[in-house]
């Protein structure tokens, strides 16, 4: 591609000092390889143990290569990664895992795609090195996310992605909350392409993601994809209403051929079906109130996330 100079690495960080002074080195080694100028952005989610500290050295070591980004508490993956969009300047921005999962000697060759035109390049994980139930959710939600917004792309849980600037500023000017940036990016992009990476198992640390976690994100990716589901909910109603008044007509023959006494027992199916239309009711109130919540957040518009500093800034340039 014409008129790239700049190479934006963003890399969201929460408690990885285990991994740091691994991938740093790694980092800088790999985008040295590619012979262009390029910004390491690594954004401190808060972290409680020493990884601001090992930023702000880093930053200090390399000036105008490491830029450390420090949230004032910590926000979430996705938010981090806005932070780190927002301060990024590279016409092309790669996004990476600090946990050493995705190897950053990978780079290199996500911005060869990139330079193709490619609006994104997504990766696919070979030999996936995750727990079952972390590859069966995610089977779940790439096969949900290729349903309902048609882009074909393998592995949306594979964080190591790159985008083209324009990309970015569009992702950056969403205002949503619940944002799943790979997906968010996909709206907008029009050529896409994939490649397969390497992945390892987390180098050191424990996974971010509680089982919680994991299930708020699912429902954060199924409602901010498609309102599908709500219409799903209304053709249900109909049918369950359907089959209770088809039940009710049904008790009432019963009860003028077998008399009152047969329908003295029939109170209890009666009861049975009760339930099963009360459970329905319940699992459809909580699906609006999963929509309804998100919608109250997007309406305070709350700032994502609050930046407190940032280091490694050439302060020529006047930032
Ligand atoms: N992360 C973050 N804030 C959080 C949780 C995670 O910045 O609240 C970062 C974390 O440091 C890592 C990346 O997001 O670089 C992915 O997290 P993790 O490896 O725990 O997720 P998993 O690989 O288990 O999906
Ligand atoms: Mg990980």
């Amino acid at each position: 591609m014409s008129g790239f100079n700049l190479l934006s690495v963003v890399i969201p960080v929460f408690n990885e000092e285990d991994n740091l002074d691994e991938l740093i080195p790694r980092c800088l080694s790999a985008c040295d390889s590619i012979g262009i100028k390029y910004e390491i952005i690594l954004i401190d989610d808060g972290s409680k143990d020493s990884s601001p500290e090992i930023i702000g050295r880093a930053s200090e070591n390399h000036p105008g290569k490491i830029i450390g980004v420090f949230l004032n508490r910590n926000y979430g993956q996705h938010a981090a990664v806005m932070a780190g969009f927002k301060e990024s300047r590279g016409d092309i921005i790669v996004t990476l895992d600090a946990d050493l999962q995705n190897p950053p000697e990978e780079i290199p060759r996500l911005v060869e795609a990139a330079r193709q035109g490619y609006d994104v390049v997504g990766t696919v994980r070979k030999d996936r090195e995750d727990s079952l139930f972390r590859r069966i959710s995610s089977a779940i939600i790439n096969k949900a996310v290729q349903k309902s917004t048609g882009v074909m792309m393998h592995d949306y849980g594979c964080m190591l992605r790159a985008y083209q600037r324009n990309i970015v500023d569009t992702v950056l000017e969403c205002d949503e909350r619940s944002t799943f940036i790979p997906i968010l990016a996909n709206n907008y992009a029009h050529t896409t392409t994939e490649i397969e990476v390497r992945h390892e198992a987390r180098r050191g640390g424990v996974t971010k993601y509680s089982f919680f976690n994991l299930i708020n994100l699912m429902f954060d990716l199924f409602t901010s994809m498609t309102t599908f589901p709500l219409r799903l909910l209304s053709i249900i109603g109909v049918g369950i209403a359907i089959l209770g008044i088809g039940f009710g007509l049904l008790l009432l023959l019963l009860r003028i051929i077998h008399g009152p006494a047969w329908a003295g027992e029939g109170v209890f199916t009666l009861f049975a079906i009760l339930f099963i239309f009360i459970g329905a009711q319940f699992m459809g109130m909580g699906l609006l109130g999963e929509y309804i919540g998100r919608i109250y957040n997007n309406v305070r518009s709350r700032p994502f996330f609050l930046v407190k500093r940032v280091t490694g800034r050439d302060f020529n340039k006047g930032n």
